[in-house]
């Protein structure tokens, strides 16, 4: 079942208040500590993004870094991967793990793009028809390629938005509003392709899922996780704070 990011959940006062504040610090803490990635490179076409993400997909960001350039060297766009040899295509996502599945999601997407004219779609409704595409994947195409403020909402977001603002309601991530509205009002106001990155690394580097660095961490002093009950380990700290 599709489901459509909802944007209306009415956040309380004191969550909004928080939300420049937080953004400054993240956006202020990428700024020194922001992970290299071949697909964040400039200029990268909606083919290549696409790619990105594919491969991302239960494969670590480290394996796909290895396997992108080979891959975007032997299929430089969806023509050429129209026309990949089966055999040659699993071999080079080989290093990804699933690679037959992979394989199988390339091919299916190289059908689909080109019965459109070799064109990726620009909307959310287009792109979650396309194979393997859901509501995160098409939320980056159309951050990364088109500029729109989408925020790229998994349960990394997930849980530094819930760490820091406090809780969602659903067990899904995808359909909970509340962490939606917040993700949005995250992103938005300029830089939301940065500010969504900075929320990827910050939740890779610093917000980790099991023993998150608080110690080190820049939004600290107003994380309700941080000061609050959910957290008794984190009582010394507090103490210094
Ligand atoms: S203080 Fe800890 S829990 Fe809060 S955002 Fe920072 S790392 Fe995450």
């Amino acid at each position: 079942m599709r489901r459509r990011p909802r944007n209306d959940y009415e956040l309380a006062p004191d969550v909004i208040k928080k939300v420049p504040w937080f953004r400054r610090r993240l956006l202020r803490w990428f700024g020194g500590s922001s992970r290299s990635f071949p697909w964040r490179e400039p200029g990268r076409t909606p083919y290549e993004v696409l790619v990105a993400e594919v491969m991302l997909q239960r494969t670590v960001a480290a394996n796909v870094a290895r396997v992108y350039p080979a891959f975007l060297a032997k299929y430089p766009d969806f023509a050429a991967l129209s026309r990949a040899e089966p055999g040659e295509l699993e071999e080079i996502l080989k290093p990804l793990g699933l690679w037959r599945l992979k394989a199988h999601i390339f091919r299916r997407l190289a059908e689909a793009i080109a019965e459109r004219g070799g064109e990726v779609p620009a909307t959310r409704d287009e792109l979650e028809r396309l194979e393997s595409v859901g509501q995160y994947t098409a939320s980056v195409v159309l951050n990364t390629v088109h500029g729109i403020p989408e925020p790229f909402v998994d349960v990394n977001m997930a849980r530094v938005l819930e760490r820091f603002f406090g809780p969602r309601t659903y067990f899904d991530v995808r359909d909970d509003p509340y962490l939606h509205t917040l993700s949005r009002r995250v992103v938005e106001g300029g830089d939301s392709l940065q500010a969504n990155w900075a929320v990827l690394d910050f939740s890779a580097l610093v917000c980790r899922a099991k023993r998150p660095l608080c110690e080190q961490c820049p939004v600290r002093a107003r994380c309700d996780y941080f000061n609050g009950p959910r957290n008794p380990d984190m009582a010394a700290l507090r103490a210094e704070k």
